[in-house]
């Protein structure tokens, strides 16, 4: 409970300052210009008193409990008040010095000390290096932080891992008169965590969307439990930013190269049910209709516009975002019709023409508020000049108050109409620039619905021998990277019933030969030897061998290619399968957030195509076809030109179990099954070519 923290009854100010340019000065002013409503105690040795503050020379003389301490002193001099803070029984303390981990080792060590003695007297840090805490709750007015922007009180709540972000995601909201609920951004997070904030955000009443700007997850699987609790009942809107980082980082498998920071991001909020923006604007713009409009109960917008073109690229907007148009009903456009020019288009989106006035405007947002069709409403509207425009504005806000859909609105218009936007924004209806800001608002609306009321589907458990697997791997003798031999990657997979194709091994050329009369001509030659990995690339694998004759041949070529290494070659003989489709599988242990699996198509143009789904394990049933789905490459699978789809269910069942190894063995920190064929008929579908590397 951080109640202490943006809820206090008093706060002391360590470092209040009479020097108008430092942080100490800048705090108790921001405290007392935005009329905190408990007690405000200045601490300062040196000082009586701090503006109309009497000053108190430690937190120890003040005569008063105090929940909060702000301390705005040097780093060095910070162990010594946070042991005054436990001494007084202070329960939280804001850090706005900087001079801690950020600066090196020896900010580290103040840092880590400042922890200890906050331990031993249970006081919770927030920061260092930290802006403060904000809660515009009229009830306490608490504006804990030292920038400028002034307090509104409103209902969407900001928490950033940046200062300079979250000052600017409020700045923002100011410039168009928005006001914001509770604030953070916590520094170095040394203690209170933005996972515990957004927790906090979550359960408060008041918040009704929580804007997140995160650079980093310093707890992923933590993240997705705290947002997925809230994303079912209040919006979070957020922007991951850093999504290079890990650009240069060693990939050693295809599953690997496939996961990028971006593609990590979009299924950490996949899971959480976070919404997802790319731009400062756009989250800005989001929250204001999230914080002002309804959810929509429906996919699809309703446009109507008196200017014809910008409804067409509100429309195109749209539509590429997958937010459908409405089907207007024959009632709906007979009902339009009769109150609009002959020269009007009643169909979505609907052209009402320059000239109509409040007259036409009125009926027709009574009109579409009424028809059940209309889930959402997408005005742009320019001000002509032969128009009693306010009087346009009144009719709409008057027609459209309380009708339970979202409606956003574009003006096309100069400072001239500035009193008409302030009408309609003063209804509750956000006011965008452009339409295409109008239509990406509302696609993220509809896509927030689409992921609160999204059916998780039931978890499921296919019969594997787990404890089989686990002992091929305390038995498997990895190579020096982790990678598994080929016969304990079979073994394995034969534990999980993943079928692979009929193979036979054999450590010299001359047996594998020999071998093939086990298996049915024709069949496919492949070097297995630790040193190649991509064994295609280094003329390892031979397809479509029709004969004894033409294996013996291309045994010994190979022998003669593989010669002279180090370690002898060994050699696998297997079915050759015509006809499959391939796709890749495979599964990643993902730094802290859990273990990813994967599905992409595009065999060994998969990494250029970059046609892969990933999703967190465990996966339900509903996961993996939607993972399937989800592909590019789907329709290849489902069947296109006259061919038959391929038996989905069987690429179904490899990706749960690939989410059941998951869980069960967690020494697996990737694997690559590339390909699987994937065949019509089932029971047909087999992985021909597998890697596993374990923790080594
Ligand atoms: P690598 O990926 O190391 O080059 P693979 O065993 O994946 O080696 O073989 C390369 C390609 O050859 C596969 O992507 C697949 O297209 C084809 N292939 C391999 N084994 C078979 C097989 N048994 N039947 C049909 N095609 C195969
Ligand atoms: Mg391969």
């Amino acid at each position: 409970m951080l109640d202490g923290l943006y809820k206090p009854r008093a706060v002391a100010v360590i470092g209040a300052s009479t020097k108008t340019l430092s942080i100490g000065y800048r705090v108790l002013e921001n405290l007392r210009m935005h009329d905190f409503r408990g007690p405000i105690f200045p601490i300062n040795p040196r000082e009586r008193s701090v503006r109309s503050f009497r000053c108190y020379r430690s937190v120890l003389e003040v005569p008063d409990e105090i929940d909060l301490a702000n301390i705005c002193i040097p780093a060095k001099f910070v162990p010594k008040a946070v042991e005054e803070c436990g001494e007084k029984g202070i329960k939280f303390v804001i850090i706005h010095s900087a001079g801690f981990r950020e600066v090196g080792e020896k900010g580290q060590a103040l840092e880590n000390e400042v922890l200890e003695t906050a331990r031993r007297y249970g006081i919770r840090i927030y920061g260092p290096n930290s802006q403060g805490v904000m809660n515009s709750d009229p009830e306490v007015s608490l504006y804990a932080n030292f920038t400028f922007t002034p307090m509104k009180p409103g209902n969407i709540s900001i928490l950033a891992q940046s200062g300079g972000v979250a000052e600017l995601l409020n700045l923002n909201l100011e410039r168009i008169g928005v006001g914001f609920r509770m604030y953070g951004s916590n520094g170095n997070a040394s203690d209170i965590s933005i996972d515990e904030l957004l927790e906090y955000f979550g359960s408060d009443d008041e918040t009704r969307v929580i804007m997140l700007y995160v650079e980093s997850f310093q707890d992923p699987q933590r993240f997705v439990e705290v947002a997925s609790a809230i994303t079912p009942h209040k919006p979070i809107l957020a922007i991951k930013s850093g999504t290079s980082e890990e650009g240069a980082r060693a990939i050693t498998s295809h599953t690997g190269a496939l996961l990028d920071v971006d593609t990590s991001t979009d299924v950490i909020f996949e899971k959480a049910g976070v919404i997802r923006f790319h731009t400062q604007e756009d989250l800005v713009q989001a929250a204001v209709a999230f914080s002002r409009q309804p959810p929509p109960r429906g996919n699809t917008v309703t446009v109507v516009t008196n200017a014809g073109g910008p409804a067409i690229q509100a429309t195109d907007q749209a539509m590429a975002l997958d937010l459908g148009l409405t089907k207007l009903s024959g009632k709906t456009q007979q009902a339009l019709r009769e109150c609009l020019n002959p020269m009007s288009s009643v169909r979505n989106p609907v052209d009402t023409t320059a000239t109509a006035g409040p007259d036409e405007f009125g009926p027709i947002m009574k009109i579409l508020a009424d028809d059940p069709d209309v889930h959402s409403l997408l005005l742009t509207l320019v001000t002509p000049f032969f128009v009693d425009n306010m009087g346009v504005a009144e009719q709409i806000t008057g027609a459209l108050e309380g009708c339970g859909k979202p409606v956003v609105a574009t003006y096309m218009t100069n400072e001239n109409w500035a009193h008409v936007i302030q009408k309609v924004r003063d209804a509750g209806i956000p006011v965008f620039d452009y339409p295409e800001t109008a239509a990406r608002v509302l696609a993220a609306m509809a896509r927030y619905v689409a992921i609160r009321d999204r059916d998780p589907g039931e978890a499921e458990t296919l019969e594997v021998d787990a404890d089989a697997a686990r002992k091929v791997l305390a038995d498997a003798k990895p190579s020096g990277d982790g990678f598994l031999p080929a016969a304990d990657v079979t073994r394995l997979l034969a534990a999980y019933s993943i079928s692979l194709a009929r193979s036979v091994r054999s450590t010299s050329g001359s047996g594998a030969a020999g071998a093939a009369s086990d298996l049915r001509f024709p069949v496919v030659l492949k070097v297995d030897h630790e040193d190649v990995v991509h064994k295609t690339d280094e003329g390892g694998v031979v397809l479509d061998i029709p004969d004894a004759g033409a294996l013996e041949r291309a045994v010994a070529e190979m022998d003669t290619r593989f010669a002279g290494r180090s370690i002898a070659p060994a050699y696998v003989v297997q079915e050759f399968l015509t006809g499959g489709r391939e796709v890749i599988m495979g599964l990643k242990d993902a730094a802290g957030a859990g273990t990813m699996i994967m599905i992409g198509t595009g065999g060994i143009y998969t990494e250029v195509l970059r046609d892969a789904q990933f999703r967190l394990a465990p996966l339900t049933r509903t996961d993996a076809r939607s993972m399937i789905a989800a592909l590019k490459g789907h329709s290849i699978l489902a069947g296109t030109r006259g061919e038959p789809s391929v038996d989905m269910e069987s690429l179904e069942d490899i990706l749960l179990k690939l989410g059941q190894m998951a869980g069960d063995l967690p020494e697996i920190v990737e694997m690559d099954l590339n390909p699987v064929l994937a065949f019509a008929e089932p029971g047909r579908t087999a992985v021909v070519d597998a890697r596993i590397r374990v923790r080594s």
